[in-house]
């Protein structure tokens, strides 16, 4: 049998296993179940690649979605592995052909997908077939707790009884502990090793800005990154439309995507998005499901997700590749309001509901942070960390100061105007403006009227932000208004028992000119050779469009830096560089170390 750090080596050109994979390759290798559990880009793929190679016979690998199926075999193809996949996508002719060839165990891997497993004759087949092992891909769709339930995904169990003497690996990067009992239960996977890594992406750096306005805020964001690939989800469809062709117009080439989009043109825009090395995706949350594309360099929310899980999902799908990625998130004082509601409207228990109810309230904490962001993010799923160094709340920490009498004003505005108002109505009272509304309700006349004159409207919106988020007002939603009115611990605060910590708000100026100047002080690993990577990228653009394959199949951003730092002279040396593999040597080395032979001599250190 052959040893899978040779494997590791010749065929994906990679030096060492990271984490737990060689524990998990192992236990697959050896014959054993096996549960991974490793947040997205850690590199679950491996634990199960290797040991199809290592192993005789054929893997089949259980994948929910077709596209993705395709630019996973396409990859493998790359590195002079035998893949196909099948599914409903191929013809009969074609279809006979792959099911020729795992009968034969002319393949390593065979990827289908969960629906194929209840087709007359599948498990036949596969009967007849010599096989290496089955790996279950997004496990936690077999969850019904997850938020991507697939019923197909059930049909696996039959797998425990039909093959027990074929491993079988689940992987998922979802950490919570129903959906990982679930798994394990529904897939009769009871007896199987697990593999459990921290979540923690430290490569990703984390960003929450209030919201003024989405796309003026993010034009300002995306300036510093002309090039670079990139999501920008959306909560409504119109509102995708409405960005995306803002971004348009303001020259920043953009791509749509939302389920009111016609099936076809919705697979157009996602194969367009892992083709290219530099496009923005507006999305909602309907996109993303599975895409792994590598060189996703930010994922930019322009209004709140769903819930922190929804958002690490999300946010997880920028750097893959380990290299430096954005979550940038903006956040308006309205949001919490609207999600309330949809909570209380929707038809889920009561039990439901008050789990829905928490997680609004973990997201808020999350989105107020005065604190290191990533800390509160990993204490949701149960890991904890140092002060990161790496999100917006490390890298630029709020001044506090002591609220307690602002708070104590903005509380008691909203008790004298009878809880009735949002947050607009109640800053003119603070600041005595006299509106129209303000003299008709007499509100000129309260004691409040006026006092907190010396706060700009921003300020005020940030303090009612705060006190929302610290519960001491409830935003609620009636009617697609928010109304503001006094929470549990108001009273407390009003009677001066309670002091209140409050974050400065920063002048947007500031806040904008401060991503440009981080980028340079946390640059990473990364080649800061922009003419050199340029040239790279604009041959292995070359490369892939000649096979219709996405560019980082060819090779992923982070064997281009590894060249440029390296400077290989040498097909010997190329091999050296991670990320070559045997085959992408042979294919590829030539015209490699041609191009880095016409760049210019590397800048001296
Ligand atoms: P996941 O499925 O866990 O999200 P992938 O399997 O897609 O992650 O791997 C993420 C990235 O890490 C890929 O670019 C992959 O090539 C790379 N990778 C995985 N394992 C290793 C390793 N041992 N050494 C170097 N790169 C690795
Ligand atoms: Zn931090």
């Amino acid at each position: 049998m052959q040893d899978p750090l040779e494997v590791l080596r010749r065929v994906f050109g990679y030096e060492a296993f990271r984490g737990h994979q060689r524990a998990a390759i192992d236990a697959v290798v050896a014959g054993r179940d096996a549960l991974v559990l490793m947040p997205t880009g850690a590199g679950k793929s491996l634990c199960y690649q290797v040991p199809a190679l290592v192993r005789p016979g054929v893997a089949v690998v259980v994948s929910p979605l077709i596209a993705l199926m395709q630019d996973q075999v396409a990859a493998l193809a790359q590195n002079g592995v035998k893949a196909a996949a099948l599914n409903s996508a191929l013809d009969g002719r074609e279809r006979a052909g792959v099911e020729r060839a795992v009968r034969e165990g002319r393949l390593d891997l065979v990827y289908v997908s969960p629906e194929r497993f209840a087709a007359p004759g599948f498990l036949e087949l596969l009967e007849r077939a010599p096989l290496a092992l089955f790996a279950i891909d997004e496990a936690h769709c077999v969850s019904q707790w997850g938020h991507d339930f697939r019923p197909d995904y059930r049909q696996l169990a039959v797998l425990a009884e039909r093959f027990p003497a074929v491993p079988r690996i689940a992987l998922t990067a979802t950490a919570d502990e129903a959906t990982r009992a679930d798994i394990l239960r529904e897939l009769r996977l009871e007896g199987a090793e697990r593999f459990v890594s921290g979540f923690d992406r430290p490569n990703i750096r984390y960003t929450v800005r209030p919201r003024r306005e989405r796309v003026r805020q993010l034009l300002a964001f995306l300036a510093g990154r002309r090039g670079e690939a990139g999501i920008v989800y959306c909560m409504t469809r119109k509102r995708v439309d409405d960005v995306a062709d803002a971004l348009n117009r303001a020259g920043v080439p953009a791509l749509a995507y939302h389920a009111g989009m016609e099936a076809g043109e919705r697979a157009a825009a996602q194969a367009r998005f892992v083709a290219s090395d530099d496009a923005v995706m507006v999305a909602t949350v309907a996109f993303g499901m599975g895409i792994d594309k590598p060189d996703v360099r930010f994922v930019a929310h322009l209004d709140l997700p769903k819930s922190l899980e929804a958002y690490y999902q999300e946010t997880g799908r920028a750097g893959r590749d380990g290299l430096p990625a954005e979550a940038w998130m903006l956040y308006g004082p309205g949001d919490a309001a609207q999600l309330g509601r949809f909570i209380e409207q929707s038809e889920a228990s009561e039990e439901q509901k008050r789990v829905e109810r928490g997680k609004l309230e973990a997201l808020m904490r999350y989105a107020e942070a005065a604190t290191c962001r990533r800390q509160i993010l990993l204490g949701y799923f149960g890991d904890g960390c140092e002060p990161c160094g790496n999100c917006d709340a490390c890298l630029d920490p709020p001044e506090l100061f002591d609220g307690t009498e602002a708070a104590q004003m903005a509380l008691s505005a909203i008790y004298r105007t009878g809880q009735r108002f949002g947050g607009g109505h109640i800053i003119d009272v603070l600041r005595g403006r006299e509106t129209e509304r303000v003299l008709r309700l007499r509100h000129d006349g309260l004691p409040t009227f006026g006092v907190g004159k010396d706060r700009r409207v921003g300020e005020w919106r940030s303090i009612l932000r705060q006190l929302t988020a610290a519960e001491l007002v409830a935003a609620e939603n009636l009617e697609g208004f928010t109304v503001l009115r006094l929470g549990p611990e108001a009273r407390a605060v009003l009677r001066g028992e309670r002091q209140v910590q409050l974050r400065l708000e920063k002048r947007e100026a500031r806040a904008r000119r401060q991503p440009g100047e981080r980028r340079e002080r946390g640059a990473p690993a990364a080649s800061s050779d922009r003419t050199g990577f340029e040239a790279l990228r604009a041959l292995r653009h070359r490369l892939a469009q000649e096979q219709g394959v996405p560019a980082y199949v060819v090779f992923q951003d982070n064997a281009l830096h590894a060249m440029l730092e390296r400077r290989p002279a040498s097909l010997e040396e190329m091999a050296e560089v991670p990320g070559v593999g045997a085959t992408k040597l042979r294919r590829y080395g030539e015209a490699f170390l041609e191009a880095l032979r016409a760049l210019p001599s590397p800048p001296a250190d």
